[in-house]
């Protein structure tokens, strides 16, 4: 059974301590996202703890979309979010747009300026930083700082109304240019973009920065607890300036955690865009992308991702997860539901010379011999079969129990047949063993005797269906370092590009394409179909590449791992 109770953690306490101090009669969580990429497993665990929390304590969650930068956002986006969220088992309470709260928050910028608490300034953002300061020199006041509440309110009246061109005019909050805290040097809150907004149109040319966009969206929900990562610790100050300067009736509570790093891992939308537009992977969806698509489409469940984040938790110091947790938690979830089925996945052909040609007889498979409830099925066999290449060794090791010559081996389910002849093409490669089967060993059968160590799988070729399988490894073979900072419009603002550097670590081998043989009884598999291949792992059928011909499997995990909780 899934738990789905928080474990105890620093934010579940406020939470308990403003419900029984009275503060709040019912919280209101939201998550948050920019539409500007695909949600990853990082954002996972923000959705679950905000919609965890609220399930825990009878209150509600909230999806925002927090689209306040036309440049890089789209409803692709705002489309694909809303479908990764319900994917992973939530319902949101409210659904709402940042964009729907423009005038708002323009209106509080208007009763800022009239209370002398921000002005239009006209420094380049080249200016605004050289003029900012460091954290050991205080930084220098703008020349127009002291405009007058007239002035202020007709500049950034035609800043709305057009007026301007991009970037020669902003409103910045007036705050202290001698704080020991950077962002509340009289930090920007409005800038010019001449651009359009997939929710606005050209309804604006001036859009609010995320500082002070948030808290507002914040208030006007009446969100009680805002849950952020980390890197915005710093900006709480200003958070809660501008709750307060803005006279917002409501006062929601700014509480930070650690983001999820993971290990062979870019965690980072930019980062993610830039694998899909340099082609690196075949999409946001491609199987090897941690995005929730992409997890979805390798074949990862809603009920292992919730799990895994769960497990991993809340806290307040930054770390990195071995991403072998997260397979932990899928086998966990598959054990018991996935059907066990064989697939030769590099077949080498094997006739049983003794059996009587033509003859098919239909054999009993279990489905899963863990969960004796899933039945059993039938499996034919016959005088030729498919085995796997790498189950056979002309010339093996000391210690090798699969097929070689003189060797027997037990066939999974089936016979033990023993390897009498190998035949060779004209290069000498090896494409097909000729062997005999002892009708005394059929599996279920109780035969007493000759024990092999050795067992293997196999199809029947004449009833077998093609198939392609997809291996994966890790698309990334480097840990990377994520820059602890906030990303988006503060980097537009401030010109940080994308750290391209992680381009260097791609895995040549993240992906290997096999072209088998599965059992009859697969026939009509469905995308998203799950099945555990003996000895391979579990599989999930593609939504993309299969086709009523052939189904292309790709590989979720290997069966084996060598992690423990
Ligand atoms: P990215 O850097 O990938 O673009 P972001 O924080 O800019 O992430 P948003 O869309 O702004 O992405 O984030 C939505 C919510 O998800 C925010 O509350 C953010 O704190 C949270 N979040 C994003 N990445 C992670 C992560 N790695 N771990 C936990 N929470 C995350
Ligand atoms: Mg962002």
């Amino acid at each position: 059974m899934e738990n789905k109770q928080v474990s105890s953690n620093f934010i579940k306490n406020i939470i308990i301590e403003d419900l029984e101090s009275g503060k709040h009669k019912k919280i209101l969580t939201r998550f948050p996202p920019e539409p500007n990429g695909y949600l990853h497993i990082g954002h996972a665990k923000s959705i679950v703890l905000n919609f965890d929390l609220a399930d825990e304590f009878k209150g509600l969650t909230n999806v925002r979309f927090d689209d306040t930068n036309p440049v890089k956002e789209d409803t692709e986006y705002v489309e694909s979010i809303k479908e990764d969220v319900e994917w992973l088992g939530y319902k949101w309470d409210g659904l709402y747009f940042a964009s729907d709260y423009f005038e708002e928050m323009y209106n509080r910028a208007v009763l800022l300026i009239k209370k002398g608490k921000a002005y239009v300034c006209e420094l380049s953002a080249n200016e605004i930083r050289e003029t900012r300061g460091t954290l050991n020199r205080p930084g220098q006041e703008s020349p127009y700082h002291s405009r007058s509440v007239e002035e202020n309110l007709d500049l950034f009246t035609r800043m709305r109304s057009g007026e301007f061109p991009d970037g020669e005019k902003v409103l910045r909050a007036k705050i202290d240019m001698a704080s020991p805290n950077l962002n509340m040097r009289d930090p920007v809150i409005y800038r010019i973009a001449h651009a359009s907004h997939h929710n606005t149109g050209d309804k604006w040319c001036i859009y609010p920065m995320y500082d002070y966009a948030h808290p507002i969206e914040d208030a006007v929900e009446g969100i009680t607890h805002s849950i952020c990562t980390l890197e915005f610790e710093d900006h709480r100050p200003l958070y809660d300036w501008v709750i307060r300067e803005c006279e917002m009736e409501c006062q929601p509570r700014q509480i930070e955690f650690a983001r999820l790093n993971m290990t062979n891992t870019v965690m980072s939308k930019r980062k993610l865009k830039l694998l899909v537009d340099e082609g690196v992977v075949d999409g946001w969806d491609d199987p090897r992308m941690p995005t929730i698509s992409g997890l979805r489409r390798r074949g990862y469940t809603p009920e292992a991702m919730r799990s895994f984040v769960r497990e991993i938790g809340v806290a307040k110091g930054n770390s990195i997860v071995d991403a072998q947790m997260l397979e932990h938690f899928v086998r966990e979830d598959l054990k018991l539901k996935a059907p066990r089925t064989m697939a030769v996945i590099k077949p080498l052909k094997v006739i049983i010379t003794n059996y009587p040609e033509g003859q098919v007889e239909w054999l009993d498979a279990e489905n899963n011999p863990e969960n004796p409830a899933m039945g059993v099925r039938k499996i034919p066999f016959s005088r030729e079969i498919y085995v796997e290449q790498d189950d056979f060794m002309e010339d093996p090791p000391p210690k090798y129990f699969r097929l070689f010559p003189g060797n027997e081996v037990r066939l999974k389910n089936a016979y033990f047949i023993k390897c009498n002849e190998v035949i060779k093409d004209e290069q000498g490669q090896v494409t097909e063993l000729r062997c005999t089967y002892d009708p005394e060993t059929k599996s279920g059968t109780d035969f007493t005797g000759r024990k092999v160590k050795g067992t293997i799988h196999w199809v029947e070729a004449a009833h077998a269906l093609p198939a392609e399988f997809r291996l994966y490894e890790p698309l990334i073979l480097d840990e990377q370092e994520e820059a602890d900072e906030p990303e988006g419009e503060e980097a537009v603002e401030t010109g940080t590009g994308t750290s391209a550097d992680f381009l260097d670590h791609i895995n040549p081998n993240s992906l290997e394409i096999l072209q088998g043989f599965i059992e009859p009884n697969m026939a009509g598999v469905k995308p998203q179909d799950k099945f555990q291949f003996f000895r391979y792992g579990y599989f999930n059928v593609d939504v993309r590449l299969t086709s009523p011909e052939k189904p292309v499997f790709n590989r979720i995990v290997s069966l084996k791992s060598s992690f423990k909780l």
